[in-house]
Protein backbone atom coordinates (compact mmCIF):
# COMPACT_ATOMS: atom_id res chain seq x y z
CA UNK A 1 0.00 0.00 0.00
CA UNK A 2 1.39 3.13 -0.57
CA UNK A 3 0.52 6.91 -0.84
CA UNK A 4 2.08 10.23 -0.54
CA UNK A 5 3.61 10.82 3.49
CA UNK A 6 0.31 11.75 5.36
CA UNK A 7 -1.55 10.62 2.96
CA UNK A 8 -3.61 8.44 5.68
CA UNK A 9 -2.49 5.10 5.06
CA UNK A 10 -1.22 4.37 8.20
CA UNK A 11 -4.68 4.56 10.02
CA UNK A 12 -6.26 3.00 7.00
CA UNK A 13 -4.36 -0.36 7.39
CA UNK A 14 -4.74 -0.42 11.23
CA UNK A 15 -8.57 -0.30 11.72
CA UNK A 16 -8.89 -3.40 8.91
CA UNK A 17 -6.22 -4.73 10.81
CA UNK A 18 -8.51 -4.59 13.33
CA UNK A 19 -11.57 -6.13 11.77
CA UNK A 20 -9.28 -8.71 10.11
CA UNK A 21 -8.67 -9.57 13.97
CA UNK A 22 -12.18 -9.69 14.61
CA UNK A 23 -13.23 -12.01 11.93
CA UNK A 24 -9.83 -14.36 12.92
CA UNK A 25 -8.65 -13.58 9.64
CA UNK A 26 -4.51 -13.39 10.61
CA UNK A 27 -3.07 -10.26 9.13
CA UNK A 28 0.78 -8.68 10.27
CA UNK A 29 1.88 -5.36 9.64
CA UNK A 30 5.22 -4.62 8.58
CA UNK A 31 7.56 -3.01 10.59
CA UNK A 32 9.93 -1.04 8.20
CA UNK A 33 13.64 -0.09 9.17
CA UNK A 34 14.62 3.62 8.16
CA UNK A 35 17.74 5.89 8.71
CA UNK A 36 15.12 8.84 9.64
CA UNK A 37 15.52 9.93 13.23
CA UNK A 38 12.72 8.87 15.60
CA UNK A 39 9.54 11.36 15.95
CA UNK A 40 8.15 12.55 19.23
CA UNK A 41 6.60 9.26 20.40
CA UNK A 42 7.62 6.93 17.89
CA UNK A 43 8.72 3.89 19.86
CA UNK A 44 12.04 2.12 17.82
CA UNK A 45 10.17 -1.06 16.68
CA UNK A 46 6.80 -0.42 17.10
CA UNK A 47 6.87 2.29 14.36
CA UNK A 48 9.94 1.60 12.74
CA UNK A 49 13.44 -0.34 13.52
CA UNK A 50 15.57 3.09 13.50
CA UNK A 51 18.96 2.22 12.35
CA UNK A 52 22.11 4.00 11.16
CA UNK A 53 23.46 4.86 7.28
CA UNK A 54 26.35 2.02 8.07
CA UNK A 55 24.24 -0.52 9.42
CA UNK A 56 21.07 0.31 6.21
CA UNK A 57 24.03 -0.04 4.24
CA UNK A 58 25.22 -3.42 5.35
CA UNK A 59 21.96 -4.85 5.29
CA UNK A 60 21.46 -3.69 2.06
CA UNK A 61 24.40 -5.34 0.79
CA UNK A 62 23.58 -8.94 2.58
CA UNK A 63 19.97 -8.79 0.90
CA UNK A 64 17.93 -8.45 3.75
CA UNK A 65 15.52 -6.34 2.09
CA UNK A 66 12.48 -7.30 -0.02
CA UNK A 67 12.71 -3.48 -0.84
CA UNK A 68 14.16 -0.21 -0.32
CA UNK A 69 13.60 3.45 -1.35
CA UNK A 70 15.16 7.25 -0.38
CA UNK A 71 12.65 9.15 0.48
CA UNK A 72 13.30 13.02 1.53
CA UNK A 73 16.67 11.88 2.49
CA UNK A 74 16.06 9.22 4.37
CA UNK A 75 16.52 5.37 3.51
CA UNK A 76 13.41 2.83 4.40
CA UNK A 77 13.19 -1.18 3.84
CA UNK A 78 10.87 -4.12 4.44
CA UNK A 79 12.72 -6.85 6.09
CA UNK A 80 12.44 -9.97 3.57
CA UNK A 81 12.70 -12.37 6.11
CA UNK A 82 9.78 -10.87 8.67
CA UNK A 83 7.74 -10.94 5.33
CA UNK A 84 8.15 -14.08 4.57
CA UNK A 85 7.49 -15.80 7.79
CA UNK A 86 4.35 -14.03 7.87
CA UNK A 87 3.12 -15.40 4.58
CA UNK A 88 4.52 -18.80 5.34
CA UNK A 89 2.35 -18.58 8.44
CA UNK A 90 -0.81 -17.60 6.35
CA UNK A 91 -0.97 -14.47 7.75
CA UNK A 92 -1.56 -11.18 4.99
CA UNK A 93 0.65 -8.82 5.16
CA UNK A 94 0.75 -4.92 4.97
CA UNK A 95 3.50 -2.90 4.07
CA UNK A 96 2.79 1.10 4.45
CA UNK A 97 5.72 1.99 1.85
CA UNK A 98 5.91 4.92 -0.96
CA UNK A 99 5.38 4.37 -4.57
CA UNK A 100 9.17 3.26 -5.47
CA UNK A 101 9.14 0.57 -2.73
CA UNK A 102 5.34 -0.71 -3.84
CA UNK A 103 6.84 -0.72 -7.61
CA UNK A 104 9.52 -3.67 -6.39
CA UNK A 105 7.48 -5.51 -4.11
CA UNK A 106 4.97 -5.67 -7.01
CA UNK A 107 7.98 -6.81 -9.18
CA UNK A 108 9.13 -9.29 -6.99
CA UNK A 109 5.97 -11.07 -5.91
CA UNK A 110 3.35 -10.64 -8.56
CA UNK A 111 0.67 -11.95 -6.31
CA UNK A 112 1.28 -8.80 -4.11
CA UNK A 113 -2.28 -6.69 -4.13
CA UNK A 114 -0.48 -2.87 -5.01
CA UNK A 115 -2.97 -0.16 -3.28
CA UNK A 116 -2.53 3.92 -3.69
CA UNK A 117 -4.41 6.01 -1.44
CA UNK A 118 -4.79 9.41 -2.49
CA UNK A 119 -5.56 12.63 -0.27
CA UNK A 120 -9.03 14.53 -2.13
CA UNK A 121 -7.04 17.36 -2.38
CA UNK A 122 -3.46 19.59 -2.28
CA UNK A 123 -5.22 21.55 0.71
CA UNK A 124 -6.34 18.39 2.46
CA UNK A 125 -2.56 17.09 2.18
CA UNK A 126 -1.21 19.85 3.63
CA UNK A 127 -3.26 20.45 6.14
CA UNK A 128 -2.75 16.74 7.53
CA UNK A 129 1.19 17.27 7.09
CA UNK A 130 0.71 20.26 9.43
CA UNK A 131 -1.49 19.11 11.82
CA UNK A 132 0.35 15.64 12.45
CA UNK A 133 2.63 19.02 13.81
CA UNK A 134 5.49 16.61 13.64
CA UNK A 135 7.57 18.24 10.68
CA UNK A 136 9.06 21.71 10.27
CA UNK A 137 7.38 23.26 7.12
CA UNK A 138 10.85 23.10 4.86
CA UNK A 139 10.08 19.45 5.28
CA UNK A 140 5.98 19.49 4.92
CA UNK A 141 7.10 21.75 1.34
CA UNK A 142 9.45 18.95 0.46
CA UNK A 143 6.66 16.27 1.31
CA UNK A 144 4.12 18.00 -0.85
CA UNK A 145 6.46 18.54 -3.74
CA UNK A 146 7.71 14.98 -3.37
CA UNK A 147 3.71 13.48 -3.46
CA UNK A 148 2.65 15.66 -6.71
CA UNK A 149 5.37 13.36 -8.33
CA UNK A 150 4.23 10.20 -6.43
CA UNK A 151 0.82 10.83 -7.22
CA UNK A 152 1.39 10.81 -10.75
CA UNK A 153 2.33 6.65 -10.47
CA UNK A 154 -1.09 6.28 -9.43
CA UNK A 155 -2.07 3.92 -12.61
CA UNK A 156 0.70 1.45 -12.03
CA UNK A 157 -1.39 -0.12 -8.67
CA UNK A 158 -4.53 -2.50 -8.96
CA UNK A 159 -6.21 -0.13 -6.92
CA UNK A 160 -6.56 3.28 -6.01
CA UNK A 161 -8.74 4.79 -2.68
CA UNK A 162 -9.39 8.32 -1.96
CA UNK A 163 -8.92 9.34 1.79
CA UNK A 164 -11.84 11.35 1.57
CA UNK A 165 -13.86 9.90 4.67
CA UNK A 166 -11.87 7.52 6.63
CA UNK A 167 -14.58 5.18 7.46
CA UNK A 168 -15.24 5.00 3.49
CA UNK A 169 -11.53 4.57 2.96
CA UNK A 170 -11.29 1.60 5.72
CA UNK A 171 -14.77 -0.06 4.10
CA UNK A 172 -12.45 0.48 0.29
CA UNK A 173 -9.66 -1.65 1.69
CA UNK A 174 -11.69 -4.68 3.77
CA UNK A 175 -13.65 -4.65 0.87
CA UNK A 176 -9.98 -4.97 -1.24
CA UNK A 177 -8.91 -7.60 1.16
CA UNK A 178 -12.07 -9.86 1.55
CA UNK A 179 -11.30 -9.76 -2.48
CA UNK A 180 -7.62 -10.75 -2.53
CA UNK A 181 -8.37 -13.79 0.05
CA UNK A 182 -10.75 -15.16 -2.67
CA UNK A 183 -9.21 -15.13 -5.53
CA UNK A 184 -8.63 -18.66 -7.32
CA UNK A 185 -4.56 -19.40 -6.80
CA UNK A 186 -5.05 -18.34 -2.97
CA UNK A 187 -8.49 -20.85 -2.44
CA UNK A 188 -7.28 -23.92 -4.19
CA UNK A 189 -5.77 -25.70 -1.58
CA UNK A 190 -9.10 -25.38 0.48
CA UNK A 191 -11.20 -25.89 -2.72
CA UNK A 192 -9.16 -29.18 -3.75
CA UNK A 193 -9.96 -30.69 0.07
CA UNK A 194 -13.65 -30.41 -0.41
CA UNK A 195 -13.82 -31.76 -3.70
CA UNK A 196 -11.68 -34.79 -2.26
CA UNK A 197 -14.62 -35.57 0.02
CA UNK A 198 -16.42 -35.71 -3.14
CA UNK A 199 -14.35 -37.99 -4.63
CA UNK A 200 -13.95 -40.20 -1.69
CA UNK A 201 -18.17 -40.29 -2.05
CA UNK A 202 -17.34 -41.61 -5.72
CA UNK A 203 -19.10 -38.85 -6.89
CA UNK A 204 -17.40 -38.18 -10.33
CA UNK A 205 -16.00 -34.99 -10.80
P1 LIG B 1 7.56 8.80 7.30
O1 LIG B 1 8.91 9.40 7.40
O2 LIG B 1 6.47 9.85 7.13
O3 LIG B 1 7.27 7.82 8.41
O4 LIG B 1 7.52 7.94 5.95
C1 LIG B 1 7.84 8.53 4.73
C2 LIG B 1 7.38 7.62 3.60
O5 LIG B 1 8.16 6.43 3.59
C3 LIG B 1 5.92 7.18 3.73
O6 LIG B 1 5.30 7.27 2.46
C4 LIG B 1 6.04 5.75 4.19
O7 LIG B 1 4.93 4.97 3.79
C5 LIG B 1 7.29 5.33 3.47
N1 LIG B 1 7.90 4.12 4.04
C6 LIG B 1 7.84 3.66 5.32
N2 LIG B 1 8.48 2.50 5.44
C7 LIG B 1 8.94 2.18 4.19
C8 LIG B 1 9.67 1.06 3.65
O8 LIG B 1 10.01 0.10 4.33
N3 LIG B 1 9.97 1.10 2.34
C9 LIG B 1 9.59 2.13 1.53
N4 LIG B 1 9.92 2.05 0.24
N5 LIG B 1 8.90 3.19 1.99
C10 LIG B 1 8.58 3.21 3.32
Amino acid sequence: MASPSGGGKTTIIRQVMAAMAGRGWPSYFSVSHTTRAPREGERNGVDYHFVDRPTFAAMIERGEFLEWAEYVGNLYGTSRSAVEAQRAAGADVFLDIEVQGAEQVKSRIPEAVSVFVLPPSLAVLRQRLEQRGKDAPAVIDKRIRVAAKEMARYPGFDYVIINDRLEEAVQALDAIVAAARCRTARQAALAERILADFRAACVEV
